[in-house]
């Protein structure tokens, strides 16, 4: 087996056994899928990771002075690297987009700064043209289990901040998915995905869709409603007919079954005039009513943005106030500290994503709890 040099000046060699996440021998084992061993220096190990410390540790044990350790139940690829981004050195990037769960799962094991691993993820991004896939994802995002999808984007890009990725990912679901909206994690490491509010918010965004697109869409039953001309009647059955012949009336329904996108192009097909004998208000210009419709549904949100969901970076300078204020904060405030620009409804739904509600009521329980152990 040649030995995988992460540095030519290494004092340890670790063999790294990977299993078969799926397969299972005839008495039930998990078979090896690949091992290979590679060459690093112990102190850089000890430095970065209180497990290694304690695996490789100055003590006066036989064992712990050993050059060679196994490691099992890692991948391969994800302990490369992990082990070059811990020597400083060449870093590699021809990896699946499944093997993120895998390091994230290596770093839990051995201890690791998940956030060392931010910049070559957005590099990793870069370079395989995640935003040229985009194009080939479709009008409609169904549950789909392949590997590559904007489902199976969400944790990767929350975890290690990938603003732009995370918004594109989120923009996408939210106009492009067919129901609920739920991530997807192509590997058996279930435990690790996004929060919970993520997932809730992105579907609050996705109801908002419908209901900014059926307020639009109302405005001529409104007035219609209030009419008192002979040819009301007549207009309001034929604009419903012809809403419901494209397929987009009754929108409760058609969302149901249907993306936004979908809804949206279907509205390209809308083509409605009142008879010509019809009075001057039952003569709308009904397609200038869906043309603004589209508009508005199409930029209402920007998708979710990490800078607003991040509790810490208060729009206001402090999070309580940006509660009590959001329905008057501007465009220029809550965009000032984010990497992307996006709209208000996007800070909206972000910010109430945010966990600190939860996060502080724990924290006060644990005060609590203290103080009265104390008492
Ligand atoms: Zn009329
Ligand atoms: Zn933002």
């Amino acid at each position: 087996m040649a030995i995988n040099v992460i540095d030519k000046d290494g004092d340890l060699t670790v063999e790294v056994i990977e299993y078969d996440e799926k397969a299972k021998d005839g008495s039930g084992n998990r078979p090896v899928a690949r091992t290979q061993q590679f060459r690093v220096r112990r102190d850089i190990l000890i430095k970065h990771s209180k497990i290694f410390a304690a695996m490789l540790g100055t003590t006066h044990w036989k064992e712990a002075q050993k050059e060679f350790i196994k490691l099992e139940e890692d991948s391969v690829a994800s302990m490369e690297i992990w082990f070059r981004i811990l020597h400083d050195t060449d870093l590699v990037y021809d990896v699946p987009l499944e093997e993120m769960w895998r390091l994230v799962t290596a770093c839990d094991k051995y201890n690791l700064n998940v956030s060392m691993l931010k910049i070559w993820f957005a590099t990793w991004y870069e370079k395989h043209g995640i935003n040229q896939y985009y194009a080939n994802w479709g009008l409609e995002v169904r549950h789909d289990n392949h590997l590559l999808t904007p489902r199976s984007l969400l944790y990767p890009c929350w975890i290690w901040d990938h603003a732009k990725g995370f918004m594109r990912a989120t923009h996408f679901l939210s106009y492009n998915s067919v129901g609920h909206i739920t991530e997807h994690n192509p590997t058996i490491h279930r435990g690790l995905r996004v929060e919970s509010r993520v997932i809730q918010q992105l579907n609050a965004a996705k109801g908002r869709l419908r209901t900014v697109m059926h307020n639009e869409l109302f405005r001529p039953n409104e007035t219609l409603l209030r009419a008192h001309c002979k040819c009301k009647e007549k207009t309001l059955y034929c604009y419903e007919q012809m809403l419901y012949r494209i397929q987009v009336w009754p929108l409760e329904r058609i969302y149901q079954k249907s993306s936004m996108t979908t809804i949206l192009e279907r509205l390209d097909n809308f083509s409605f005039e009142a008879e010509k004998e019809a009075c001057a208000s039952c003569r709308m210009n009904y397609k200038t009513i869906v043309q603004t419709a589209q508009e508005k549904v199409r930029s209402y949100f920007s998708g979710l943005c990490l800078d607003c969901m991040d509790r810490t970076k208060p729009v206001t300078g402090d999070a309580d106030m940006d509660y009590w204020k959001h329905d008057s904060l501007r465009e220029s405030d809550f965009m000032r500290k984010c990497r992307c620009t996006h709209t208000q409804p996007t800070w909206y739904f972000s910010f109430m994503g945010r966990t600190e509600v939860r996060d502080r009521f724990l924290r006060n329980k644990r005060a609590w709890k203290y103080s009265s152990d104390s008492d």
